[in-house]
């Protein structure tokens, strides 16, 4: 979704960081020199800055990060895009949203740009993390007294990683053999690749490790996918969109976005 069905130039990329970076050194009070680069360290080794400061022990609300982070961008800078809407709708496919940011995020982009009504569905932060079962304080403690929930390291499930891909398509319920994935992330790409689905990174014009295509802009999808309408509506191909975009020829059948 983000970077994917609207450009990196939004401004919203940038401000959603800067909303991350402010969360670190204010609620969770880790030094302003340190920020920048855990930040970005974090970013890369797991996947988001949020799986990485929960791998690291740090505890917050999950929800309260999320509204921090994402409360405040600059959803203005989202505008209607008709355009794309009318490919989308003309999309024989099935189309599902996955991204590793939160529901609400998800609804306000595609509330924002008119697209609400053109996805069957969205695989979010809380698709692949719900809340966790509270503990059975009857039978838990005494039990087990290493059992340390408030101390313990959590584990996000999210994008690059190739379980969070896994678990999409197990989710989606499509055959990663008939399903399209578009992201921006070279990264998720290359996990995509991996999990067998057809690929296609969005927002450059060079195919990198792992696409099969790659498109500047999810606009040129129909120039560079024309397989996409081209196909037998009885083979029920699966189109799901994740996040990202296309730019060469042939191409298969399902789209995850
Ligand atoms: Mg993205």
């Amino acid at each position: 979704m983000d970077d994917t069905l609207y450009p990196l130039s939004s401004g919203l990329n940038l401000a959603c960081r800067k909303n991350i970076e402010e969360f670190m050194l204010h609620q969770l009070h880790i030094d302003e020199s340190e920020v920048p680069r855990m930040c970005l360290d974090l970013y890369r080794e797991y996947g988001t800055t949020m799986a990485g400061l929960k791998a690291l022990g740090y505890e917050f609300d999950n929800d309260e990060f999320h509204a921090f982070v994402h409360g405040r961008l600059p959803y203005d800078a989202l505008k209607p895009d008709p355009l794309l809407r009318n490919l989308l709708l003309s999309m024989p496919q099935r189309k599902i949203i996955f991204t590793n940011a939160d529901k609400a995020h998800a609804t306000q982009v595609l509330n924002r740009m008119g697209l609400e009504d053109c996805f069957e569905g969205v695989i979010c932060f809380e698709t692949l993390n719900p809340p966790n079962t509270p503990l059975d304080c009857a039978d838990a403690p005494e039990a087990n007294p290493t059992i340390l929930p408030h101390s313990t390291p959590s584990k996000i499930l999210c994008k690059p990683s190739i379980e969070a891909i896994h678990a999409a398509i197990r989710i989606a319920c499509v055959d990663p053999k008939k399903t399209i994935f578009f992201d921006d992330s070279a990264r998720n790409i290359a996990s995509g690749k991996a999990a067998g689905l057809h690929t296609v990174i969005v927002g450059s014009s060079a195919v990198v490790a792992g696409a099969d295509h790659a498109l500047r802009s999810i606009h040129n999808i129909k120039e560079a996918l024309a397989e996409i309408w081209e196909g037998d509506a009885e083979e029920a191909k699966q189109v799901v969109l994740v996040e990202q975009v296309i730019q060469s020829t042939a191409v298969e059948t399902a789209v995850l976005a």
